[in-house]
């Protein structure tokens, strides 16, 4: 990369930490030719969030979802470096940040990279975009980690579907009122945020209009189970949508247990405090073959280390706090968007996307004014001078604080039913429903996905499936 731009100017050195929803739509409108831009994240792909829920049921492909950092790097003017590591360490002080190459979740091959001397380097920044998203909350529930599946990653998605057809196929070798193979034959999800509503209404999906055409009889027999502390689920979704999630659910046989809080976990069983209308509570176990975890978001160890070494975010438990150009509060080089911070936004990939594109509009501004405090300085002639200052106050008055258009939420629901919460400016309504909503929530989505290319794939993904059927091979 060329170090200086075309008027002598030296380009700043932006890091950007991510390549999720925050991070690419901020790579996506910058102006590359104006930075010398390093991208690094231990994901070499950006994830469309809003459809992971579908991919373990094949309803749409990973890969469908999946568009790779350097093809995204590729479509943006100037040149961006892409580094396969996950930062370690941020040093406000000197402005460095620490990454880290290693085998991760994804096999490199062991002629390249010993599993046990991870790659390490220190890059240097002017500015810091900080977008590392969250990690899944556990609660510190003991038995989580070790036996529930996320939901957040890729690989999420086809672990879980691995363990659905581990336990269905296991149940086969079993007798019919054996209490093993009912266990098998249950899928239990815990969290009923969206993620674990859209899950678990995939997967009922999936067993009612496509498992039972392989194996007759298992619509009858498989159990979708989906556990929530709190007395509703999609608790951020109007009161209507609630009710009308909780009646498609009834007529589907999705088990819903709201009122119920998990305790533990071990290999067969979640232990949860069910909550009774008298207002005592009383033990439950409930026996799983497959447990998905959908908790919601946590700040991730990288983030709560940044927040210690800076004073102003010391109060900052829930994630960093940032002023209304996305600036870190106490620190004037580093900006961050996305879950890991905390505003009066909800952590939505919606929110991570405007502020995505708030922010590399800001640094298009920042570039420009940069350039004519450059000139400035070198200009001799007074009225040449005066001309430069005149521009630079214009971009100066241009710079908008961020401000969140709320568009509204969506949530499949199962059997082709979807809610949606719609906001125009200040004019707002909900739809609920079959044919009309849900192709409303498949066209809103299909618009949501940032490539061409994963809007073409998803859509024949979605013919695909409508004229054969999902695919029931493990993969
Ligand atoms: P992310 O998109 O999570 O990206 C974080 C990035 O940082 C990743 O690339 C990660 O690999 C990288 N990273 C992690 N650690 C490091 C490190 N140490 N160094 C460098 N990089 C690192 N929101 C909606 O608005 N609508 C929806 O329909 C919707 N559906 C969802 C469905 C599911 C199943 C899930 C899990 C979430 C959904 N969300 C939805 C929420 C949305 O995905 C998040 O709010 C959004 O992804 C946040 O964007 P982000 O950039 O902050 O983080
Ligand atoms: P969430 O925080 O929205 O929901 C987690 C749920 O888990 C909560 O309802 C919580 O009460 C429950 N829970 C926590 N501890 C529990 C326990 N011990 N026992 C039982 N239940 C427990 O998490 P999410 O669904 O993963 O969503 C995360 C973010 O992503 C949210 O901001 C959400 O809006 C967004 N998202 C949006 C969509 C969509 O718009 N369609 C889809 C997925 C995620």
């Amino acid at each position: 990369q060329s170090l200086l731009k075309e008027n002598g100017n030296r380009k700043k050195n932006v890091i950007i930490l991510g390549s999720g929803w925050g991070a690419i739509s901020f790579l996506h409108k910058l102006d590359t030719t104006q930075y010398n831009v390093t991208i690094v994240s231990p994901r070499n792909y950006f994830l469309f969030t809003p459809l992971l829920p579908s991919v373990p049921t094949s309803t749409v492909g990973s890969n469908s979802i999946c568009d790779p950092v350097r093809t995204i790097a590729r479509q943006t003017p100037g040149e961006v470096t892409y580094y396969e590591a996950a930062a370690t360490d941020v040093d406000p002080v000197n402005q460095t940040v620490k990454i880290v190459h290693k085998n991760m979740n994804f096999s490199l091959g062991e002629a390249f990279v010993n599993k046990d001397e991870p790659i390490e380097k220190t890059l240097k920044y002017d500015y810091l975009i900080y977008a590392v998203g969250a990690k899944v909350n556990t609660f510190g529930i003991p038995g989580i980690p070790e036996y529930a599946s996320f939901l957040k990653e890729a690989h999420d998605a086809t672990a879980v579907r691995q363990k659905l057809f581990n336990a269905i196929e296991a149940s086969r070798l079993l007798p019919e009122d054996s209490e093993e193979r009912k266990r098998l034959l249950t899928f239990v999800v815990c969290g009923g945020g969206p993620t674990g509503v859209e899950l678990a209404a995939e997967v009922k999906d999936y067993i009612d209009q496509d498992l039972l055409k392989f194996i007759p009889g298992i619509d009858k027999e498989m159990k979708v189970i989906l556990v929530e502390a709190l007395p509703n689920v999609l608790n951020m979704f109007h009161p209507k949508l609630i009710e009308y999630t909780k009646e498609v659910f009834k007529t589907q046989h999705v088990d819903l247990r709201t009122n119920t809080m998990v305790k533990k976990v071990d290999a067969r069983n979640v232990y949860a405090s069910a909550k009774k209308p008298d207002g005592t509570t009383e033990d439950v176990v409930i026996p799983y073959g497959t447990l998905v975890w959908a908790g919601g978001n946590a700040q991730r160890e990288l983030t709560r280390s940044l927040a210690d070494k800076i004073t102003e975010q010391k109060t900052a438990r829930r994630g960093l706090l940032v002023d209304e150009y996305m600036k870190l509060d106490g620190d004037d080089h580093i900006y961050a968007l996305g879950d890991c911070t905390f505003t009066a936004n909800a952590p939505t990939a919606q929110v991570a996307h405007q502020q995505g594109e708030f922010l590399a509009d800001h640094f298009n501004k920042l570039a420009k004014i940069d350039d004519l405090e450059y000139l400035t300085s070198l200009e001799k002639d007074e009225a040449s001078k005066e001309k430069h200052l005149k521009r630079l106050e214009r971009y100066k008055n241009s710079i908008k604080p961020f401000s969140y258009r709320h568009q509204g939420a969506l949530a499949y629901v199962g059997s082709e039913r979807a809610v949606a919460d719609l906001t125009w400016g200040s004019w707002s309504t909900v739809a609920l429903g079959g044919n009309l909503t849900f192709f409303f929530w498949r066209t809103a989505y299909v618009s949501m996905i940032l490539g061409v290319r994963s809007k073409l794939l998803v859509i024949s993904d979605w013919i695909k499936v409508s004229m054969f059927g999902r695919d029931c091979s493990k993969d």
